[in-house]
């Protein structure tokens, strides 16, 4: 008998560990920024097992995007140069500081910035290159850092998809970029339904967006409310935000964190189950990790071949016809109104990203799928491609 239900695109996997702790931060009295927040960071440097490593926990990625950069002095007439091939977040926060997006084209194997056309960008106002580890595959460090150290600029990570993900046996977030941003949304590989990590080496760079979270002020809740000292005094130092993560969100994280290497171990068994059952039909798979690192599989992105005998869209169509969610990764940014007419963008001038948008999609890739689940999907894909 088929299974007629709807397999979701994505599901988080919440335990009763989790659940627990969420209980247990209820019943504590404290339910904003506070004692599991600041376990939560401490735990977060721990997995990085870098020494020297702050952690600083905000309410998303795109929050710590923005402190992170706020933090290194991007402001108006600056340019920050990433990738068109991502999610608009890791662009709007350069608007946010009145500075400008540049916007490069991608490695077509990889899907990850180029650094050759990083290189080819950098003008006289460029201060910072943000690149993205595209479905928790790293981008290619080594380079970018080198280009960016020659050419003195600074670089912020969005590690959105890479946890855990690793460039040459290190984790990501321990490399030595100047920061390094991880998102806990409900479809990243761990989560806290919204959430992100700041990581830093820079101490001035982390006590900035310590203060920048939480309105501009010297000392952060708990420290005011539980120090020794009377706890009423407070300075604002600056116009700062409310990017604080809560409590009840950082117990979540707390036990998340502590599955993530089992989770991405899930996700890199359906990955290769993928990658078996796809290698006779007319789909190019996503690129392995070079040899001995890890990949976070946050996606499984497939390209239809020129000769699949079917459109994306149509290919799409027929897997949800089939009750199978997919989705696109990304509508490249070059294609969306505000950043096309803003910056007067045209698809020739990202064709590796343009040619990959218009093969594109992404199949359900969580540790909630049984092997079942991921049979469905292998069927369907099958079926859609018209391969009996
Ligand atoms: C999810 C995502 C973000 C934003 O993360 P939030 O935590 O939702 O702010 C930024 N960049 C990329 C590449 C993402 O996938």
């Amino acid at each position: 008998m088929t299974d007629r239900s709807f397999l979701p695109f994505a599901q988080p996997e919440i335990g009763d560990d989790e659940i627990a702790e969420v209980v247990d931060t209820l019943r504590s009295g404290w339910v904003t920024t506070g004692p599991k927040a600041k376990r939560f960071e401490a735990d977060f440097a721990a997995f990085l097992g870098e020494p020297g490593l702050h952690c600083v926990a905000v309410n998303s990625a795109t929050a710590g995007l923005h402190l992170a950069l706020e933090a290194l002095g991007i402001g108006p007439g600056d340019e920050v140069i990433t990738t068109t091939h991502t999610f608009t977040a890791t662009a709007e926060v350069v608007r946010y500081l009145g500075a400008d997006v540049k916007l490069v084209d991608i490695d077509p194997a990889t899907l990850n910035i180029d650094p050759a056309a990083v290189e080819a960008a950098i003008g006289p106002r460029t201060k910072a290159v943000i690149p993205v580890h595209f479905a928790g595959l790293a981008a290619d460090m080594p380079r970018l850092l080198d280009i960016a150290a020659r050419h003195g600029l600074k670089v912020v990570e969005d590690a959105a998809h890479a946890l855990p993900t690793t460039c040459g046996g290190q984790l990501v977030g321990a490399l030595a970029s100047d920061a390094t941003v991880f998102s806990f949304y409900a479809n990243k590989t761990i989560t806290t339904g919204e959430g992100g990590m700041l990581v830093t080496r820079d101490a001035a760079l982390a006590a900035r967006a310590r203060v920048m979270r939480l309105h501009g002020i010297s000392r952060d809740a708990f420290d005011r409310f539980t120090a020794k000292t009377p706890g009423w005094a407070y300075e604002i130092v600056a116009p700062g935000f409310k990017y604080n993560l809560t409590d009840i969100a950082a117990a979540l994280g707390i036990h998340q964190l502590k599955k993530a290497h089992a989770f991405q171990q899930r996700r890199a068994a359906i990955a290769a189950r993928y990658d078996e059952a796809f290698a006779t039909l007319p789909l190019l798979v996503p690129p392995a990790p070079p040899p001995g690192e890890l990949h976070a599989w946050h996606l499984y992105t497939v390209r239809l071949a020129v000769d699949a005998g079917i459109a994306r869209d149509d290919f799409i169509e027929r897997l949800f016809a089939a009750g199978i969610g997919c989705s696109v990764h990304y509508i490249p940014l070059h294609l969306h109104p505000y950043w096309r007419d803003r910056y007067r963008l045209d698809p020739a001038m990202f064709p590796a990203s343009q040619r990959a948008y218009e093969r594109l999609v992404s199949l359900p890739i969580y540790t909630r799928m049984g092997d079942a689940d991921v049979g469905r999907v292998i069927a369907a894909v099958r079926g859609a491609l018209g391969v009996a």
